[in-house]
């Protein structure tokens, strides 16, 4: 089956998760490829899949190569071990739906599923290439590019929300998840990728320290009976997994060229992730 053709079908089975953006309507009709809200409101399914929901164009700071960098070095592994750990955090439900908010290239979802994930999973994100990225390479997910602040996701069709190094929206969480359902967020502690803050800002002693503290205390706030779980290890790099490193990392935004270079002339062999799973419940 053609990747358009399977969507359409996803679509066709899955209508009830998804409302109109505009209009916050349901979606009543697909014809063809072509899915429209009872005011009339038309999205078409792209020839690979995806659909696009975004009501204007939207600059987001992840360019083609930072997504195709992140690509590489996610599927060689360097989240795999913080994976492992979240998903054994997910109460799975065989028909359970599952949304992952500010998806990227798509490869946790994907690995989530490789370690058994069930139902129906949807992954979005506002960057179109990264969708495109995501598309390309896995069909173990519904793939379309949209925006938290205007969901067109319908309410309480959601048992698990994934929000791994992405912004949160708590009133949307609320408002999308089941009676019962989960909102699993990631977050960097303050060993993330340290090695690598140090070589960027060797003389910016304030731009190599992190704290989540803020974070930590709104997502409490939302869910006041939260578990918290820290996953720290090292990942052993290549030079070429080092140079995917220093492109996917929004780290780099902030250094000097100088720095950069700095950077490449010393690779790091191996690197600290040290991340914060917060789980909450509806
Ligand atoms: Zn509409």
């Amino acid at each position: 089956m053609k990747k358009i053709e399977k969507a359409a079908l996803f679509m066709q089975e899955n209508r009830e998760l998804f409302q109109c953006p505009i209009c916050k309507d349901t979606f009543d009709q697909l014809e063809g490829n072509s899915l429209s809200c009872l005011n009339g409101h038309l999205f078409d399914i792209s020839k690979k899949g995806t659909l696009y929901f975004l009501l204007k164009g939207t600059k987001n700071e992840y360019d083609k190569e930072m997504l195709s960098s992140r690509f590489n070095i996610a599927t060689a592994g360097l989240f795999h071990p913080l994976l492992d750990e979240l998903y054994k955090c997910i109460i799975e439900k065989e028909d359970g739906h599952t949304l992952d908010v500010g998806c990227g290239e798509g490869s946790q979802l994907d690995y989530l599923t490789t370690l058994g994930l069930k139902g129906q999973k949807i992954g979005f994100d506002i960057s179109k290439d990264a969708i495109q990225l995501a598309a390309n390479h896995f069909s173990t997910a519904f793939w379309c590019v949209a925006d938290l602040a205007q969901s067109p996701f319908a309410s309480q069709q959601y048992d698990t929300i994934l929000n791994i190094f992405s912004p949160s929206n708590y009133k949307e969480f609320d408002r999308l998840l089941k009676k019962g359902g989960q909102v699993i967020k990631v977050v960097p502690e303050k060993d993330y990728l340290i090695e690598l803050r140090k070589l960027f800002y060797r003389d910016q002693a304030e731009k190599q320290t992190y704290s989540n503290e803020v974070v930590i205390e709104k997502f409490k706030e939302h869910f006041p009976s939260m578990e918290m779980k820290r996953v720290n290890y090292s990942f052993e790099l290549t030079q070429s997994l080092f140079e995917d490193l220093m492109k996917m990392t929004p780290l780099s935004w902030g250094a000097s060229p100088s720095s950069k270079e700095y950077a490449l002339a010393h690779p790091l062999q191996s690197v600290t992730i040290d991340v914060c799973v917060l789980v909450g419940q509806k």
